[in-house]
């Protein structure tokens, strides 16, 4: 029996990668100075994993921004538009590496990046590999044999790590008409059987292919890639040892395709997946290793031993304990570091972290496991595996987790819970007469800029270095001054600016029961992008109201309307390590509790105007298309939860900032609030099609600008989207709003860009007004 890892995290438990690197764009150290990090990062992983004792370690795991993107370059799939900066500027690998990911705004050149896009259901973002009808591969960057050669120098047992050709494929996009990516596999496994080679000549042994998509949903084309791939590679490294990993879902369909090709071992995820476990083991040939993914790579829970060794006693019983690996079910990568560097007992008590293991603490895990499940004497009375049993029984029983007040309100949940009083036609009558709101109103997102100045006050609170006092009123001094500015320019619904909220998901956990923190637990987002997602361990209750006070603060400062603002159960649950001893639809449901507590609190303090962002429901999608149904109808009913226990009158907003709502574009109006703001002008208004061709019946704000970028749209753009939008949505459903909230952005072009917007509204006003047959077209 092997233990082995497919990936561990390379941001540093203290962030030192993102740091350097961020150093590194901003010109304060060198390249060299980069490199020096990124190698001692490497370095440290390694050791670390082989003190573990982890027998096949991970290499080319480790990236500077993304591990496709690392791809991308190795294969030479480099846009045509980046071709300039190596040619013209002599740039070394590393910054074409970064423009590719960040764009390249220097030397009189302006290339924009790549596109990034979620990794699979995850909160890791990949860069999109960019493929065109002829696009041919070439061996480019060799950073995996370089890594390899460097790790087996230091004498470690280093497993290259490698995203397989069908997957790196089925991750891209075409760039124009005319060919299906999957086409390009014959040019790419050239490239492919040179790295091979290559990494022969260093001596490598095992390998690693990533191939997630074996286990999600596959077409014809697909499969035959994946034979064609795999044979090709075992004709030409016929003793290279292969092992295919997938995970996030099982492999159901494609069972047995997977089991069917020529690698050495398969590496299935059994914690989001156990029950594929049984029917693996019937399919799998004689002489394939089967790798147990066992330890939660994905999540922060300890591991349950007994379970674990009941899956690979299973495994072992079967196919004898060489054909067995042990292993985290997915890359470290979505793990935060270590928990050892959790000491503040406030955050996170002593009680909750013995219920917590992060990646370093995974790898142990892992090599426990082995060990628990090869030695003879009987393990169950090592002291390891009554410690793990203890544990788990000390969460099961925990008070801290389970709070009958709120069970006896689950309990208590009924239909009409989530139902509002009267259909929308009825709302809307209601909302008109007692809101009065003008055609094309306008409104933002929510957040105001966060400048340093606002930061560095609640990073002065929280050393106590302001008093609660000293923190407030500085604050409210905010919170008045931007009401003013946006009564002066003229909006419609105002907001308070949220500068009271360090984060969306964290600000309302940190005020619900139920919820725990770290201070180190990072993990990586998009390129030196890192969350901290707090974890929800026991039963949730919202002690006290959240956000009444700041809302009736700024309400009490104007006549116009301030809108509530509220982050939405599904957005919560989505952004947050979640547990996982109940299923996440009654986590979900025990926020949407709170929330609708929230929500009428609200209206009680006179808000009439309550938005919900819901910007996470769409990422939450499960994997397979199969499950999806189940997914939406308790995600919406969630929502609905949260958002229905209101007078007709009061109007419910939400928020979402993503494309895509074709598919599933009923739930989204299942959802039933009165107003959807949503992202829509880097589609330029494209998104907008899929409300229309559905009818949808109630209020939309498609966003007018995008904000992220520094640049100031003009009044005249503004309009051409807006008029585009009224071709397609009745004019007496749209607001005029940007994208999203505006937190990154800087007041001077935050002012200016809203100042047009409000100039814009104002022409679409005026033309409505004019026109007899009040179109505006
Ligand atoms: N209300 C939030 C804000 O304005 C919404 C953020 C989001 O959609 N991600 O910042
Ligand atoms: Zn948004």
């Amino acid at each position: 029996m092997q233990t082995h890892n497919l990936g561990y995290p390379r941001i540093g438990s203290k962030r030192e990668l993102k740091k350097a690197c961020e150093n590194y764009w901003s010109g304060k150290i060198s390249l060299a100075e980069l490199k020096l990090k990124g190698r001692e990062i490497c370095l440290q992983n390694w050791k670390l994993q082989q003190d573990a004792g982890i027998d096949l370690i991970p290499v080319n795991d480790f990236s500077y921004y993304d591990q496709v993107l690392d791809m991308s370059l190795m294969v030479g799939a480099i846009p045509q538009r980046y071709h300039q900066i190596l040619e013209n500027h002599g740039k070394e690998e590393l910054d074409l590496y970064f423009a590719m990911a960040r764009g390249y705004q220097k030397e009189g050149l302006d290339i924009t990046a790549m596109e990034m896009t979620k990794w699979f259901d995850t909160n890791y973002h990949y860069i999109v590999p960019e493929f065109n009808k002829n696009q041919s591969f070439k061996l480019f960057s060799t950073k995996i044999i370089d890594e390899f050669a460097d790790a087996k120098q230091q004498g470690i047992k280093a497993k290259p790590v490698i995203l397989g050709p069908v997957s790196y494929l089925l991750l891209g996009k075409e760039k124009e008409e005319g060919f299906d990516k999957l086409d390009l596999i014959k040019n790419l496994l050239p490239v492919y059987i040179d790295i091979l080679d290559k990494l022969s000549k260093y001596g490598v042994e095992w390998i690693q292919f990533d191939e997630p998509f074996l286990a999600m949903d596959l077409g014809e084309k697909a499969q035959q890639a994946f034979k064609a791939a795999y044979y090709e590679i075992k004709k030409k490294f016929p003793s290279l040892k292969t092992i295919i990993t997938t995970y996030f879902e099982s492999l159901r369909d494609n069972l047995q395709l997977a089991t069917s090709l020529p690698v050495c071992a398969l590496h299935i995820d059994l914690v989001r997946c156990p029950e594929q476990l049984e029917e693996t083991l019937s399919a799998l040939p004689e002489n394939m290793t089967l790798s147990l993914g066992v330890v939660d790579g994905r999540n922060i829970w300890k591991n349950d031993f007994q379970k674990s060794l009941q899956f690979i006693n299973k495994a072992t019983e079967k196919l004898g304990e060489a054909s067995v690996m042990v292993a985290p079910s997915c890359s470290l990568l979505h793990s935060p570091c270590d928990l050892d560097l959790e000491t503040n007992e406030k955050n996170l008590s002593k009680e909750i972290k013995n219920w917590l293991a992060f990646a370093k603490q995974k790898l142990d895990e892992v090599v426990i496991l082995k060990k628990l499940a090869t030695e003879n004497v009987s393990g169950k009375l090592s002291t390891q595996y009554l410690e793990n049993k203890g544990a788990i029984e000390n969460r099961k029983k925990s008070l801290l987790i389970h709070n009958d007040k709120v069970i006896k309100r689950m309990n208590a949940i009924t239909d009409s819970m989530a139902k509002r009083e009267n259909t929308f036609p009825v709302r809307k009558i209601k909302q008109q007469n007692s809101l009065q709101l003008p055609i094309f109103p306008t409104t933002t997102i929510g957040s105001f800029p966060q400048t340093p100045e606002v930061r560095s006050w609640r990073a002065k609170f929280k050393k106590g270095e302001l008093t609660a006092t000293e923190y407030e009123a500085k604050l409210k001094k905010e919170t008045e001054e931007s009401i003013r500015w946006q009564e002066e320019i003229g909006i419609d619904v105002l907001v308070h600016g949220e500068f009271e909220r360090n984060d969306m998901v964290e600000y309302f956990g940190e005020q619900l029961k139920g919820f725990a923190f770290t201070k180190n637990g990072w993990v990586q987002s998009y390129g030196s992008r890192c969350v901290k997602p707090p974890i929800i361990y026991g039963d949730i209750e919202r002690l006290s109201p959240m956000t009444v006070e700041w809302s009736s603060f700024a309400q009490s400062l104007t006549q116009q309307y301030v809108k509530g603002m509220l982050t939405g159960p599904v957005t919560i649950l989505q952004w947050s390590f979640v547990r996982n001893d109940q299923p996440r639809s009654q986590t979900c449901n025990q926020i949407a509790l709170a929330i609708r507590d929230e929500v009428s609190d609200l209206e009680q303090a006179g808000i009439q105007i309550i938005q919900i962002d819901e910007p996470a429901i769409r990422e939450g999608l499960p994997l397979r298309k199969a499950d999806r149904e189940n997914y939406l109808k308790w995600a919406i009913n969630a929502f609905r939860l949260a958002s229905s226990g209101v007078k007709d009158a009061t109007q419910i907003h939400t928020h979402m900032c993503y494309s895509e709502f074709n598919d599933i574009i009923n739930h989204i109006a299942a959802m039933d609030a009165d107003v959807i703001t949503i992202e829509c002008s880097r589609s330029q208004m494209e998104l907008l099609d899929a409300f229309a061709e559905f009818n949808y019946p109630n209020e939309i704000g498609p966003g007018v600008y995008d904000i992220h970028s520094p640049r100031v749209p003009s009044k005249k753009e503004m309009v051409e989207l807006l008029k585009k939008a009224a071709k397609v949505i009745p004019a007496e459903n749209l607001w005029v709003n940007p994208d999203c909230g505006l937190k990154t952005r800087h007041w001077e072009e935050t002012k200016k860009a809203l100042e047009e917007m409000v100039a814009a509204s104002a022409e679409m006003k005026a033309a409505f007004l004019a026109k007899d047959d009040q179109t505006v077209v």
